[in-house]
């Protein structure tokens, strides 16, 4: 007989995983399916670690979003006995007129975010292993740190199982269509039906949301884990600096001997996610060595290893989450830009509001489809 359920998530990486959880969690009958494995590393969700933070330069709105974020992460610790979150301190840098010190600052004086503006020499004096510009200002975020995005994937996962979720992985989806109450699934195994489908599809999202009005673009973007010649990167905080040639930030040590940075500005076209290439090339590398040459001390130029992830952007570099246009039972989470991950606990929550309820009482209105003048499907 074949099994039916009452939702199916489309993707389960980052979003799909958290939405897996929550609709779970309230009961919900619901089948995740996903092409790869649980917390792969060909998506946007792999890389060991994922800044998380309040101070939320890129739009204050963000930040009631973030409490709750931060709120589910503890939830989600409490739950399956694991730590998720890090609370290492954030550390901006950057010109103070620029977007990055003017945003922290006026995001946190909205919402009431503690962040500490430093003196250069109070900085210096504290974050020995950064080497500021004598021009630029410092910010700490005490509260903020990492995640460890792998572990916050599998363990979504694990617990929305332990919910009586249910897991297709090495299954693709083909393609979904809908038939008068129902949703149609049609994967490379075979076809399911539910009442709703969430589609988290990351950078596959332009090709899996069809007509939304409004197009995605990905972005490649490489790692670097670089050796380090002092303990104390162990004991460091995380770290976002706006540079006159890009935006770069990095994390403490996790293993002592490494660090990991990037850099968050730039990026080449991605056409096919499934091919990007995952090559290490020097152009990409120029950028970071510049950084570590130029930012940071006991840090080696070459690095030990790297990997590449994607962004998935929209338009305007904020996240689109709402119903689809044309089908009020479709609802999505898409164009994270690079900035996501953080949200996934609370994005999840809302994702299964909408799927359970047709609304949600958290603020994401400004991260609709009506921005680009695109109506879902249950507007009036
Ligand atoms: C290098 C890098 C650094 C980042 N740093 C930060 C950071 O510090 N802080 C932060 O908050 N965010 C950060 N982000 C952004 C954040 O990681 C992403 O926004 C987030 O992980 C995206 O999650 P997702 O669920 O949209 O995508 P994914 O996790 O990739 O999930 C999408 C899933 O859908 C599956 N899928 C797609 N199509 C199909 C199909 N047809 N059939 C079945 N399955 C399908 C995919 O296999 C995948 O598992 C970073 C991103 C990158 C790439």
């Amino acid at each position: 007989m074949t099994k039916t359920y009452d939702a199916i998530v489309l993707g389960v990486g980052g979003f799909g995983s958290a939405a897996l959880f929550h609709l779970a969690r309230r009961g919900v009958n619901v089948l995740g399916i996903e092409r790869f494995g649980i917390a792969h590393d060909r998506g946007s969700s792999h890389g060991e670690t994922r800044i998380i933070r309040k101070a939320y330069f890129e739009h204050p709105d963000y930040v009631p979003l973030l409490h709750r974020a931060y709120e589910l992460w503890r939830e989600l610790e409490a739950l399956s006995g694991k730590q998720l979150y890090w609370e290492t301190g954030l550390v901006l840098s950057g010109p103070p007129r620029g977007e990055t010190i003017i945003g922290a600052l006026e995001a946190a004086g909205r919402h009431g975010v503690r962040v500490d503006a430093m003196t250069l020499a109070d900085a210096r004096e504290r974050f020995p292993l950064f080497a500021f510009a004598e021009d630029d200002a410092v910010v700490l975020e005490p509260e903020a740190g990492y995640l460890k995005v792998e572990d916050c994937v599998a363990t979504h996962i694990e617990q929305a199982q332990r919910q009586g979720a249910s897991l297709l992985t090495n299954q693709t989806v083909r393609s979904w269509s809908v038939a008068g109450s129902r949703v149609r699934v049609v994967t490379d195994k075979g076809t399911i039906e539910a009442p709703h489908l969430v589609i988290a599809a990351g950078a596959w999202s332009g090709a899996m949301l069809g007509r939304i009005g409004v197009s995605l673009s990905v972005l490649r973007k490489p790692l670097f884990w670089h050796d380090v010649s002092t303990p104390d990167w162990r004991e460091t905080s995380a770290f976002y600096f706006e540079r006159p040639h890009g935006a770069f930030y990095g994390f403490p040590s996790v293993d002592g001997q490494t660090i990991k940075l990037a850099e968050h500005s730039g990026g080449v076209p991605v056409d096919d996610p499934l091919t990007v290439d995952r090559g290490r090339h020097d152009v990409d590398l120029a950028p970071v060595h510049r950084f570590i040459t130029e930012s940071l001390r006991h840090v080696s130029p070459q690095p030990r290893r790297h990997a590449v992830c994607m962004y998935t952007m929209s338009p305007d570099a904020h996240f689109l989450i709402d119903r689809h246009p044309e089908y009020p039972q479709v609802v999505f989470g898409a164009g994270f830009s690079g900035h996501g991950f953080k949200f996934t606990s609370v994005v999840g929550e809302v994702l299964a509001d909408l799927t359970i309820e047709g609304q949600t009482s958290r603020p994401v209105g400004f991260l609709g489809l009506e921005r680009f003048g695109t109506r879902n499907a249950g507007s009036n």
